[in-house]
């Protein structure tokens, strides 16, 4: 069993990040967010950090020379892994984005419930967090948010749920091909910043960005996640004098 924990904490985002760590974290009670910093050593940043993630997104500065993100997303094969904190959606390779004049690679997106980037105070109740790496290993988070509308079921997520691997460590191959565009809005613009994993070990230096539009999902869809992950969300941190701009 313990090796099987370590081995799914590995394959989380702790491994994108470079760090290894294996103190067990939870959402709430004593490994809960607000003890994540005295976890484990490697876990200092979410206590000690300045730019941590996520935050409430108010006043934005307009920033004209922000360019749109670029995105060349492709259907593939999809890996479902619930690693005890979400559902991970391992994508194969060829899905990237151009931000900033830097490609991006995708290689995960999980979901939170509620969401966790709020905005002007008020969280959605979903998110989805697409997580790309540079060649230098830089990271890019596009945050998107979903929001309860009876009439909308979202067709990535209908593929994605029917595969759900329901105990922690479990994995499910999704038998079509999944292309992740379907969990972008119409209208692309963002709001951009600089922050943190919302998980240990809270790794600074990630590039946010969070989509200004909504997403829907059905009552169904969100509740079938919520019965699986109760609350799986980082409170609100600091901003520490942080820019919040946006592109439109
Ligand atoms: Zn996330």
């Amino acid at each position: 069993m313990r090796f099987s924990f370590v081995a799914v904490l590995a394959l989380g985002l702790s491994s994108l990040a470079g760090a290894q760590s294996t103190a067990h974290w939870s959402y709430e009670g004593k490994t809960g967010p607000l003890n994540w910093g005295k976890l484990d050593p490697a876990y200092k940043t979410c206590s000690e950090g300045r730019e941590q993630s996520p935050i409430d997104i108010r006043g934005a500065r307009l920033n004209k020379a922000l360019q749109p993100i670029e995105f060349h997303y492709i259907a593939g094969g999809v890996n479902l892994e619930n690693n005890g904190h979400t559902v991970v959606a391992e994508v194969n390779p060829g899905s990237y984005i151009v931000a900033g004049g830097v490609r991006y690679d995708l290689v995960q997106f999980h979901f939170h419930h509620p969401g966790e980037e709020a905005v002007k105070g008020k969280l959605s109740d979903m998110v989805v967090h697409l997580v790309h790496k540079s060649a230098e290993g830089k990271l890019a988070v596009v945050a998107v948010r979903l929001m309860e509308d009876q009439g909308s079921p979202n067709a990535v997520l209908a593929a994605l749920w029917q595969h759900m691997p329901k105990t922690e460590g479990a994995r499910e191959k999704v038998t079509e091909f999944v292309n992740p565009g379907g969990l972008l809005p119409a209208d692309r613009g963002y709001w951009t910043f600089m922050g943190s994993l919302t998980t240990p070990p809270c790794t600074e230096g990630v590039r946010w960005f969070v989509f200004e539009q909504e997403l829907s999902l059905s009552r169904d869809q969100l509740r079938y996640f919520a019965a699986l992950f109760k609350m799986n969300t980082r409170p609100l941190q600091e901003l520490h004098g942080r820019r919040i701009e946006a592109d439109e």
